[in-house]
């Protein structure tokens, strides 16, 4: 049975800054999940704060929001079958140094402050985060390899 959903991916500032951003939507991309969202911004500290709430009382908050404010990023929106766990998959552990070959993270980071992409923990999350990135309306339309990506 398939569950579809949405997810939300930043490329952080490292992976814009390293010139990365292809090769890694190329990954989300050639997975099957779908871009129903894409925009190329440099995060207000409110958006960063609200978007990391999470993390307020952890000592790398300040490091952390300053992080992804200091430079442009790519926010994203994908949707597919199981999106969010598909996606986190992809991405790997959060430390770069302990995350496993093949992932973003293992194969493109050292840091785990520094570690190139956010995805979102749970569809609640994803919704949550939707609300702070992405209050525009999202863009529905059907790939012409749909059927032959999905199902069981
Ligand atoms: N982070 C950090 N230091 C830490 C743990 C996390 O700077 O010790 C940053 C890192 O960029 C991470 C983000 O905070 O991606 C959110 O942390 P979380 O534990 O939710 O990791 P994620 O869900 O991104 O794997
Ligand atoms: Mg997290």
């Amino acid at each position: 049975m398939s569950s579809i959903q949405r997810t939300f991916i930043i490329l952080k500032p490292d992976a814009v800054q390293r010139g990365l951003t292809g090769e890694i939507l190329a990954r989300f991309e050639r997975k099957g999940l779908k871009i129903i969202g894409m925009k190329f911004i440099k995060a207000t500290e409110a958006a960063a704060k609200q978007h990391y709430q999470e993390h307020a009382a952890k000592p790398f908050f300040g490091s952390l929001v300053s992080f992804i404010t200091s430079s442009p990023l790519v926010a994203l929106v994908l949707e597919g079958d199981e999106a969010v766990t598909v996606a986190r998959t992809l991405i790997g552990a959060t430390d770069g140094r302990k995350a496993a070959p093949g992932t973003i993270r293992g194969d493109f980071g050292c840091s785990k402050s520094n570690n190139l992409v956010h995805g979102s923990d749970s569809p609640e999350s994803a919704a949550r985060e939707l609300a702070i990135w992405f209050p525009d309306a999202l863009i529905d339309w059907t790939p012409c390899a749909q059927t032959w990506v999905a199902g069981d």
